[in-house]
């Protein structure tokens, strides 16, 4: 299903393309411009089977898109200056702002470099569990236990099952099997107490994965020092806030802030919501996000920005650079709006 899925978005993204559809329906589709998400940015891994893989891109490809984008005359802009512009609606030219989720220590090692020689402005999204190293990245947890094993024994809706994953093509259908059961749980608590049990069962260290990959306080620091960096809030423990109760949730937020202010000494003014689609963060997050305080929020609903978006500013959507789909034409036409047009029913303010 997932590769179908693929090949259905990349037959979309390539008629678009090779119609040159995306020239013309950009004046009318293509908004004032965009925020981009991106993740992990570093060279691909050996193996086949990633289903994580989406959530990176090479150093090599990220390079080019940001080449591209300073040759297209477009404005690498910071969130300050983005919610200047939608608030002042000083929208006359279109601006793009890169946005990278998690505080991953890639993000540093690699991208930033790239940044830096272009001199373009980033944010980064922390959870601050990830840097105090109490975090569960339970979705590479939940690829880890499935990786090494040939057999998984799991209780679902309260019934033991087995489940058997000894070739690729196993692992990848119950991976999405799973994740996608586990994403429609009606509690962030049931999502954590599964994966943390399975883990614990198949020996898999479910905060190594903080240490590995996500940057420490120190690291966070030194990107902090440069003014081309917005540190930004992601929450706390990382959390689908819409299952969450209305208190938990909104001191989800505030404590990131507060940690992040106390550590960095800079108190962040924009915030991501985790996972951020429709089921993890929706109305009544927009709302406490704009009553705490926050000057933006996004979250990963696909969508260009519209002056609208200057009345909107903690319900912002994002253009997801996505490991699937790396090629410089697919970028050209994400960021022409007419892909995310036509996934959104050509309704600008789908977010
Ligand atoms: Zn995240």
């Amino acid at each position: 299903m997932a590769a179908l899925k693929r090949t259905i978005v990349r037959g979309g993204l390539e008629s678009l393309y090779f119609t040159g559809a995306h020239h013309v329906l950009r004046p009318l589709v293509g908004g004032v411009g965009a925020i981009l998400t991106l993740h992990h940015v570093r060279p691909p891994r050996p193996g086949r089977f990633q289903p994580n893989r989406l959530l990176e891109i090479t150093p090599q490809f990220f390079s080019r898109v940001v080449h591209d984008l300073r040759e297209s005359g477009v404005d690498l802009v910071s969130l300050d200056e983005m919610h200047r512009r939608l608030t002042e609606q000083d929208l006359s030219r279109r601006f793009i702002c890169l946005t990278f989720d998690d505080g991953y220590r890639d993000t540093l090692q690699t991208a930033y470099p790239i940044l830096k020689k272009e001199g373009a402005p980033f944010a980064v999204y922390v959870a601050t569990s990830f840097p105090d190293r109490l975090g569960e990245l339970w979705w590479l947890a939940l690829e880890e236990v499935i990786a090494r094993n040939s057999r998984i024994g799991l209780a679902i809706d309260g019934r033991n099952q087995t489940f058997d994953c000894a070739t690729v093509a196993d692992k990848r259908a119950l991976y999405e099997e799973l994740y996608w059961w586990l994403r429609a749980r009606p509690t962030e608590a049931e999502v954590r107490e599964t994966v943390r049990n399975l883990a614990a069962c198949y020996c898999v260290d479910i905060v190594a994965f903080c240490k590995d990959l996500c940057m420490n306080w120190q690291e966070l620091a030194e990107l902090a020092a440069d003014p081309l960096v917005t540190i930004g809030a992601h929450t706390v423990n990382h959390p689908m806030l819409a299952k969450l109760p209305d208190q938990a949730a909104r001191s989800e937020m505030e404590m990131s802030r507060s940690v992040i202010e106390a550590v960095l000494a800079k108190r962040p003014e924009h915030l991501a919501f985790p996972v951020g689609d429709r089921t993890s963060a929706g109305p009544r997050e927009f709302a406490a996000a704009a009553q705490l305080g926050f000057k933006t929020a996004v979250t990963t609903q696909p969508g260009m920005l519209f002056p609208h978006h200057g009345k909107r500013l903690t319900a912002l959507p994002r253009i997801s650079l996505n490991g699937e789909y790396q090629r410089l034409r697919y970028v050209r036409v994400l960021l022409s709006g007419s892909a995310t047009a036509m996934w959104n029913g050509f309704r600008s303010d789908a977010a």
